[in-house]
């Protein structure tokens, strides 16, 4: 019986493996040329100054509406996209695109805000990543600090000295660099003084359980601790609640990302939403003026 079982079990695993493979084949394929088909595309969400309500930039986020299995969730087809090297042609894509969708917004005067676009492992590897940011910038016109990177710290720790080099290269450009998903990694607190980055982002896995839970309040206090004697901006992502917010304010974290504010919205509702919340910061706030 035992045997059987355990033959049962390894069937199991083994078909599970195979359908998992097949489906990783068969997403790839359809990757293939889903960019040149348009059923990718940018949605873009806001990042707010707490205390004021600014808008102080926006994350971009790759979709992907697959023409039989509708949307498809970049967390399935980003690692695909990445195994298969996919990912560098999406992704200075999306980065391209970002930057010059940016600069577009601030020569219409919609707004002059940053723009924060995610890296992958991959693309931040490569030997010549550095020049495709200088390209993508220089073709859309784009000021250095207006574009932010956001890089997560198994990244960043990962070939320290080549990604040391890198992110120096980036502050010298004056190009932003955020640690995304911050304190879901196992880095050494401590080597984060010798990485030249800007902001770091609060994981949402601890946003989710603010306020009560006493662990996560205990990270996220201790983030916003760390950050303000580094010098570095901290923000908070997944902001679903007013609650949440209100905890985030009381230990003096002043940048929030989340659904409380905004989806991540295509380029219409963005502008649309840029427009109405800005009266509405103005209308409650008499005098703030948004140019941040
Ligand atoms: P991330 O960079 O940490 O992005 C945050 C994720 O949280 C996004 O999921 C966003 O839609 C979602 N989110 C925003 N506000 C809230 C909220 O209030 N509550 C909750 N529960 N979720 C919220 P999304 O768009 O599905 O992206 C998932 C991940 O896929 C991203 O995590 C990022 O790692 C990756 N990704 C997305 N776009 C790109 C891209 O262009 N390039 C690369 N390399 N990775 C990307
Ligand atoms: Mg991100
Ligand atoms: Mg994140
Ligand atoms: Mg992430």
């Amino acid at each position: 019986i035992a045997k059987e079982a355990g033959r049962n079990r390894y069937q199991f695993y083994s078909d599970d493996m195979t359908a998992r493979a097949i489906e990783r084949l068969s997403l790839e394929r359809d990757l293939r040329g889903a960019a040149e088909r348009n059923e990718l595309f940018l949605v873009y969400q806001p990042q707010i100054e707490l205390t004021n309500g600014y808008i102080i930039g926006a994350e971009v986020l790759l979709r992907w509406k697959h023409p039989v299995r509708g949307f498809i969730s970049p967390l399935r087809f980003i690692p695909v996209a990445e195994d298969s090297g996919l990912i560098l042609g999406i992704g200075e894509r999306a980065l391209r695109e970002s930057c010059r969708q940016a600069q577009v917004w601030r020569e219409q005067g919609l707004l002059d805000m940053r723009i924060s676009v995610n890296i992958s492992a991959v693309q931040f590897r490569q030997t010549d990543f550095v020049e495709v940011i200088e390209r993508a910038l220089a073709e859309a016109g784009l000021p250095p600090d207006k574009l932010e990177l956001e890089l997560t710290e198994s990244v960043v720790m990962q070939d320290v000295e080549p990604a040391l080099e890198k992110l120096r290269r980036l502050d010298t450009l004056g190009v932003k660099v955020a640690i995304d998903d911050f304190g879901t990694g196992y880095s050494r607190l401590s080597s984060l003084r010798q990485f030249t980055v800007d902001r770091l982002k609060i994981d949402q896995s601890f946003v989710h359980d603010l306020p009560g839970n006493a662990d996560a309040e205990a990270i996220a206090t201790a983030i916003v601790a760390m950050g303000s004697s580094l010098g570095l901006r901290v923000i908070a992502e997944g902001v679903e609640t007013e609650a949440q917010e209100e905890f985030l304010q009381r230990i003096s974290c002043k940048e929030g990302q989340g659904y409380l504010y905004a989806w991540p919205m295509t380029t219409s509702e963005f502008e649309a939403w840029v427009t109405a919340w800005q009266l509405h910061a103005r209308a409650s706030r008499p005098g703030a003026s948004q140019t941040n």
